[in-house]
């Protein structure tokens, strides 16, 4: 497939409804597996990249940030935002969209939303993370935070670690009645928890994913047994985060990017040398993920733009399968490239 842009230099644009379609189509865990298979591959090619931790812009009330990085050929970037007071006036937390461009000419090849595409890829990362360190045979997931990302997280679970049962509680039990509705279908055992002492009970898997722009303790030490795995999405930003400190001394910790999540994530807690391995490493056989029944392992997660290209990778190529998006006029084509001037004369009025 030619990355090239078309003769008029259109730009495929993914709307949310052409990303609603998609999903549809392919079906939701189809796609997240697809996506952890390209971010899993991405990961195993962890050199070939450009990184840098996340560009933000904290206010007192969120964070806008930029997310670059490129191979040697398709540059990625997304724009996210966190704003955990904004569900209070009928808006999202986490909104995106995203581009991804050709190297070779610096043309863009496919600009689409990403607020849905940053859950299916959050929860893909999930999933993938707990493949190499959660418990075998783990069959059951506490998830405390029944926002937005909930969904995709139990479905991805269920999914790629066959998790049958899943244990919600969120300080808002509207949202809990939310995310079991929309689970009712989906052969998962539900089960409703109003505390989250009562959610991690029998789980070998806890999933924190709230939203708050403080340091939280969702899970205290004592809540943190032997051989669980946690994977702690909602601490993403300084100054938010959702473990005990404690936790951390006990835990076997893995990051995507240390350089971000030392700021970001909830490591900012401890020691910029306190020891954690990069989840790369594990997955191209380098370091040794789970190592025994009894350890307590942490994906310590704040999502890496290596992910979001992965996942508009996917996307890219799914839209040439099947046609869900709109032609964008995002790029000027002067007859002459040098004639931009030219170019301008064609809406000249008459
Ligand atoms: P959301 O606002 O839709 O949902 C958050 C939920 O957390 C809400 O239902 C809220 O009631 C609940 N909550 C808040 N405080 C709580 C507490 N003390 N105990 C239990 N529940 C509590 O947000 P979302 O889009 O689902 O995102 C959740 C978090 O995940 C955000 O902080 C976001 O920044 C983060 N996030 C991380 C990644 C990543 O890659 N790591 C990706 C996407 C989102």
């Amino acid at each position: 497939m030619s990355l090239a842009p078309s003769d008029k230099a259109l730009v495929p644009f993914v709307s949310v409804d052409h990303m609603m379609q998609l999903v549809h189509r392919i079906g939701v865990k189809s796609m997240i597996q697809g996506i952890a298979a390209n971010i899993e591959d991405d990961f195993r090619r962890w050199d070939r990249f450009d990184k840098t931790p996340r560009v933000a812009a904290h206010s007192p009330v969120g964070v806008i940030e930029l997310m670059p990085t490129a191979d040697d050929a398709l540059y990625a970037f997304k724009y996210v935002n966190g704003h955990p007071k904004n569900t209070r006036e009928g808006l999202q937390t986490v909104t995106a969209f995203g581009l991804l461009a050709d190297v070779a000419t610096g043309y863009p090849v496919l600009l689409s939303e990403m607020t849905l595409l940053t859950a299916l890829r959050t929860a893909a990362m999930s999933a993938l993370a707990a493949k190499y360190l959660a418990p075998a045979n783990a069959t059951t997931m506490a998830m405390i935070g029944n926002g937005a990302q909930s969904e995709f997280q139990c479905l991805a679970m269920q999914a790629m670690l066959g998790i049958r049962e899943i244990r919600l509680f969120d300080s808002d039990p509207a949202a809990t009645a939310k995310c079991a509705a929309n689970l009712a279908q989906s052969g998962l055992t539900i089960i409703r928890c109003a505390s989250p002492e009562e959610a991690i009970q029998g789980a070998q898997i806890l999933t924190t994913c709230t939203a708050d722009k403080k340091n939280a303790t969702i899970l205290s030490d004592n809540m943190v047994g032997a051989g669980v795995h946690v994977n702690a999405i909602g601490g993403d930003c300084p100054g938010k985060t959702e473990l005990a400190e404690a936790i951390l001394h006990r835990a076997d910790i893995f990051v995507e990017y240390p350089p971000q999540t030392r700021v970001e994530g909830e490591i900012q807690q401890v020691a910029q040398d306190h020891p954690v391995t990069e989840l790369w490493r594990v997955i191209t056989g380098q370091t040794q993920g789970r190592r025994d029944a009894a350890q307590i392992t942490l994906f310590d997660s704040v999502g890496f733009a290596i992910e979001d290209f992965s996942a508009l990778r996917y996307v890219h190529e799914k839209v040439h399968e099947t046609g869900l998006c709109h032609d964008l006029d995002l790029l000027a084509d002067p007859d002459d490239p040098r004639d931009l001037f030219g170019m301008l004369m064609r809406a000249a009025p008459v």
